[in-house]
């Protein structure tokens, strides 16, 4: 760096400026450090990664620069990559994030994987009604509304800003007339609804609220305290859906939840107090923890 000058002054390449940046958030402990330089950079330069190579000795004009460096800074304050670029690749879909939601996370794709067994490929006579609870950027159901078209889908989300956001990754996937979207407070909105569900689907806040703190800080820091915090012992959320979904489901409809990975025991013991599931069965996430709960209504 010190023989390259300083950030800032125009001699700086592509390349150059990969370099400088993979080595300084190396310096930062930031995760993917050449990755990271290269997605901050092509965002800058409105490039795909793989022209950052084509146009490797390409100089940045002085306004460019300034844009980089501002969120390099970002990003080694802790922000997520999603955040500083508003969006994320979920399933097959592109959304678009704020920190008004939760980032979607690889784990809640198996929990997508899970729920399309069940769903079939063409509905014809018998579309399925799914419920998707605090549904945040939207992420499952428009994976699921994506996968498997002509079922009947609806999301409710507490929080007003995250449904509208959930809202608008449903016009930008082409999805705004495959999913009904409902604002209040878990089972709250569907209870006007009156027809009960074959499939509820939900990644709810799971961390016990002690946790929150000392999580790292892209987390704790930028993602909603609201989609985190599952009570003192992280399980208030799926104990309460656990209990009052069998009062909204169809018999056989399916519960399909994402939990923390060492609550497996924990979740067993709601599910087999409550009484009213069968066929109870845990899934394992990529990172071979068990992850995912599904259980069928007696
Ligand atoms: N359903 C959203 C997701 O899986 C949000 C979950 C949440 O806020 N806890 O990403």
């Amino acid at each position: 760096m010190q023989n390259q000058g300083k950030i800032g002054e125009s001699q700086w390449t592509i390349l150059k400026l990969l370099k400088w940046t993979a080595s300084y958030f190396t310096s930062y402990r930031i995760e993917s450090p050449r990755v990271s330089a290269e997605i901050l950079l092509a965002h800058t330069l409105n490039l795909q990664r793989i022209q950052l190579y084509l146009n490797h000795d390409q100089p940045l004009i002085p306004a460019e620069l300034d844009r980089f460096k501002a969120l390099i800074k970002r990003r080694v304050c802790g922000e997520p990559i999603a955040y500083i670029l508003g969006r994320k690749e979920f399933w097959s879909i592109e959304l678009e994030v704020t920190r008004d939601v939760l980032i979607p996370r690889p784990e809640t794709e198996r929990l997508v994987e899970a729920a399309v067994r069940h769903l079939p490929q063409s509905p014809g006579i018998g579309p399925k009604r799914v419920l998707d609870m605090g549904t945040g950027s939207g992420a499952i159901v428009l994976a699921l509304a994506s996968e498997r078209p002509g079922h009947t889908y609806f999301a409710s989300d507490r929080s007003i800003s995250a449904l509208e956001l959930a809202k608008r990754n449903a016009r930008r996937n082409g999805l705004d007339r495959a999913v009904h979207f409902f604002s209040g407070d878990w089972f709250l909105p569907v209870k006007r609804q009156g027809r009960p569900f074959d499939m509820i689907i939900s990644n709810p806040p799971y961390i016990p609220t002690e946790i929150i703190p000392g999580l790292q800080p892209e987390i704790c820091r930028y993602e909603p305290f609201m989609a985190l915090d599952g009570g003192a012992d992280g399980l208030c959320w799926i104990r309460h859906i656990v209990d009052a979904a069998q009062r909204h489901l169809n018999s056989d409809g399916l519960v399909l939840l994402e939990m923390g990975h060492d609550q497996k025991e924990e979740v067993e013991k709601i599910i087999l107090t409550c009484g009213g599931y069968k066929q109870v069965d845990f899934k394992k996430d990529y990172g071979e923890k068990y992850r995912i709960v599904q259980m069928v209504k007696k």
